[in-house]
């Protein structure tokens, strides 16, 4: 035994297959109608992890609906959603279970006005992690140095300018330490260089983090650059699923009709 603990650690490989089981998000045949209307059908994705997945598609195309069904807050009329390597849970338990490892980032920021930066990002903290105060502060400045915002923890959300406050809502969706982010029109409302900002510290943390995001949006010059893999959602389904290389070469029709006339 001695001899064997002395001896060179060899490292084993366990080989690990390329199928629903490295995949962080899985959707397969998927159907969301609201109210018996379907907005998508026959919805088959795969997210890998560490991946960064931009979904793109027009407004109304069903990119939020898409982001619900992975949260949970919408359940599929049919087909099959699993979120690290599970399938979404339906009881409140197993859905808080999951909602903690889910960072989710929505358009409106969700900042609390009252609170202060710090505040703002300690809050899942002191609701979840059960740490001593300290801690949660030490965490929560952390977070706000890796978005840049050390500086500006100690000011209310209306001081801050609409980037500032992107990262801020940012840090608080990374509070928990999420393996996945997920991101609901990330730049809306922000000029050209805070965007620039935004999606450069969402690859950032991406990579240096390893952290899978899914980022929703509708501004493909800006997004299109720092992801992984691309997603088209139009008329009710995926119009594209691949490379961001392969979707700025295609030819479809539709697709460059989308991505000639997207907002620059
Ligand atoms: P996107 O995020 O791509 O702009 P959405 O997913 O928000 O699109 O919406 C897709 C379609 O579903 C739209 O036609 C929208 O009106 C409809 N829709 C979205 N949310 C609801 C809801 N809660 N109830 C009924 N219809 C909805
Ligand atoms: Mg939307």
């Amino acid at each position: 035994l001695r001899g064997y603990l002395s001896g060179p650690v060899q490292p084993v490989e366990i080989p690990i297959p390329m199928t629903a089981t490295t995949a962080v998000v899985h959707l397969s045949n998927v159907r969301l109608e609201y109210g018996g209307r379907a907005v998508l059908r026959g919805i088959n994705l795969s997210v890998a992890k560490g991946s960064m997945t931009a979904v793109l598609g027009p407004s109304g195309s069903g990119k939020s609906t898409l982001l619900a069904a992975i949260t949970g807050e919408l359940v599929p009329a049919q087909g099959q959603v699993e979120v690290f390597g599970q399938p979404v849970p339906r009881d409140a338990r197993g859905l808080l279970a999951m909602r903690k490892r889910l960072g989710v980032l929505l358009q409106g920021n969700g900042l609390l006005t009252d609170l202060t930066v710090l505040e703002n990002v300690a809050l899942p903290l002191r609701a979840h992690s059960g740490l001593p105060a300290a801690e949660i502060q030490a965490r929560a400045l952390a977070k706000l140095e890796a978005v840049g915002l050390a500086a500006a923890a100690d000011r209310f959300p209306r001081e801050l300018s609409g980037g500032m406050a992107r990262r801020a809502a940012l840090a608080r969706a990374l509070a928990l330490d999420p393996p996945l982010l997920l991101c609901d029109e990330p730049l809306t409302g922000l000029d050209p260089i805070a965007s620039g900002v935004v999606m450069s510290l969402l690859r950032q943390l991406n990579q240096s983090l390893g952290l899978t995001c899914i980022v929703v949006s509708h501004h493909v010059r800006e997004t299109l650059p720092v992801c992984d893999q691309a997603v088209v959602v139009a008329n009710g389904g995926l119009a594209f699923d691949g490379t961001p290389e392969a979707l700025q070469a295609s030819q479809d029709p539709l697709l460059r009709q989308f991505l000639d006339g997207s907002p620059h």
